[in-house]
């Protein structure tokens, strides 16, 4: 239970979205019911909701655990789906439902050596439900994405020493956590049906009020105050609640990515640790923008320091340790904070095959093609929730989610009023989402960083910028007119 909150136990794991809108928004009951302790509240906490929603909405009789589906094939013939899984138990099934998670499928760089490693290694997305004691240990540490800033400062506190390995540095603006007192409490659950509206209507699925202005239209003085108080106020709104044009303009983008550098020489003490730590490559929210707390001030305690692989990449991992092309790094703990195979990893590890046995695989080989999203032409009845050429990871999720679940129950259930058996996105339809999501990639920046978002992490996998890039309002806006024009760029047959 808890997909995501199951699997990343990791020091440090909690969420980035806060707790008043990284929720479902179906039920008022629940919404009245369930008290959240903080801002941004912790792995434990969020797994415990999620608990307590299958609990209380008694969904745990229609949930197979330690089931994995490796194959799942459209019959012709009958219009129906067979979904195996490991155990080679075989079901049948008229509509197939992915929901396998954007960031499931943990990606553990193939580093020669790692096989002959003494000490304990880790991914964070697979973490002992046991939890790692560092105590006393010398650990090291690989990535610098959310996750691993997420997890440097708590390991920090419990380890002997942590060495960071760092390819690329990245811009990270402060969470602010702090305990939701009963009065903001009981504001939020005053309100909630405005805030889920805002979600909805926003951009990236926060409730956030739009801003208008440009960061080029304010004088400087205004923008770095503009800029202070939301890094005071902290969190995504920095890149949200900031300015408009953060993300679709380079010279407004950097006195965004300048401040935030400003921010970094600040907090570290050391001068050549604080540079390392500086991003320069990419613009800032061009990769998924991580929130911390406390990750920059830890590079000042004596027991944590900063290697750069970028200039002196990992050789091998040894008995003993890590080597880079300069040096040797004695450890009795690595933690990949690697990520994941992103948006296309867990449904590429199924071997799904549409009409005519095609395999998804094969269709995918040079980068996912899908309409809206939500299905793909050759795979009749499949339907993919936060699938590749929807929003997705640049939305707040939970807002992403119910969205296409919305979408696909009203869909199955049109079809069963006109009596359609079998719904099908058009090649056509197929190609034109596919170059419009192009042109709206385009638009923005997210093409000057070498991301997850194109799948530069995994090696051999199509660069293709794979989620929307359109925002929330225009995606929401083309789904419903599709469906207004009686599924227009789907094929339905009874
Ligand atoms: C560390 C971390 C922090 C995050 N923080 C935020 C945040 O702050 N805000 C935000 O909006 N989003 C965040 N996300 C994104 C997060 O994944 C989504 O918010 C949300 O949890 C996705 O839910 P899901 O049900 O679609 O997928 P998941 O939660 O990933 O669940 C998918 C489940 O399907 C299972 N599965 C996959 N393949 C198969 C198979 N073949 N057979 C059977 N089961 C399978 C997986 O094991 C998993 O349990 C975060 C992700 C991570 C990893």
């Amino acid at each position: 239970m808890g997909g995501t909150w199951y699997w990343n136990r990791y020091p440090g794991a909690r969420c980035d979205s806060e707790s008043f809108y990284y929720c479902y928004s179906f039920s008022e009951e629940l919404e009245q019911e369930w008290e959240w302790s903080s801002k941004y509240p912790e792995q434990p906490e969020i797994l415990r909701y999620l608990e307590h929603v299958a609990d209380r909405f008694d969904l745990r009789r229609d949930i197979t655990f330690e089931t994995r589906v490796v194959e799942a094939r459209f019959d012709d013939e009958t219009g129906f789906w067979e979904v195996v899984t490991e155990p080679g138990e075989r079901f049948l099934t008229r509509f197939l439902v992915t929901a396998v998670g954007c960031l499931s499928a943990a990606n553990v760089p193939e580093i020669a050596g790692l096989e002959r490693f003494r000490g304990e290694w880790f991914h964070t997305g697979a973490w002992p439900k046991e939890g790692v004691d560092f105590k006393g240990k010398r650990v090291g540490l690989i990535g610098t994405g959310s996750t691993g800033i997420q997890a440097t400062p708590v390991i920090a506190r419990q380890a002997r020493h942590l060495t960071v390995f760092q390819r690329t540095a990245n811009y990270s603006v402060p969470a602010r956590n702090a305990p939701l007192t009963p009065e903001r409490a009981k504001e939020i659950k005053a309100n909630y049906a405005e805030i889920h509206r805002r979600t909805r209507e926003s951009q990236a699925g926060f409730p956030y009020f739009p801003v208008e202005r440009s960061a080029l239209e304010v004088s400087e003085e205004r923008r770095q105050e503009i800029y202070e108080q939301i890094w005071q106020e902290g969190g995504f709104k920095f890149l949200w609640g900031t300015f408009n044009d953060i993300l679709r303009d380079r010279e407004a983008n950097a006195t965004a990515s300048e401040f935030i550098r400003g921010k970094i020489r600040e907090i570290v003490k050391d001068p050549g640790t604080a540079e390392l730590l500086c991003p320069t490559d990419h613009p800032y929210g061009s990769k998924r923008p991580p929130i911390d707390t406390d990750y920059f001030e830890t590079y000042n305690r004596d027991n944590v320091s900063l290697v750069d692989i970028r200039s002196s990449p990992i050789v091998e991992i040894t008995e003993d340790g890590l080597r880079t092309e300069e040096a040797e790094y004695p450890l009795d703990t690595i933690v990949f904070a690697t990520g994941f195979d992103a948006m296309t990893g867990s449904l590429l590890k199924i071997d799904i095959r549409g009409e005519g046995g095609l395999s998804l695989r094969d269709k995918w080989a040079e980068g996912p093609r899908t309409y809206l999203g939500l299905q793909i032409a050759g795979f009749p009845n499949l339907f993919t929730i936060t699938g590749p050429g929807s929003p997705s990871v640049l939305v707040n999720m939970p807002v992403a989610i119910e969205h296409h679940v919305d979408w696909i129950s009203d869909c199955i259930e049109h079809m069963a009023e006109e009596g359609a058996l079998r719904i099908e996105a058009t090649p056509e339809a197929e190609d034109a989402w596919v170059e419009h999501s192009n042109e709206v990639a385009l638009e923005t920046l997210y093409y000057d960083a070498r991301s997850w978002y194109l799948g530069v992490n995994i090696p051999g996998k199509p660069r293709v910028f794979m989620p929307y890039a359109g925002g929330q309002p225009l995606y929401r806006e083309q789904c419903q007119a599709v469906v207004d024009e009686g599924y227009r760029g789907f094929e339905l047959r009874g």
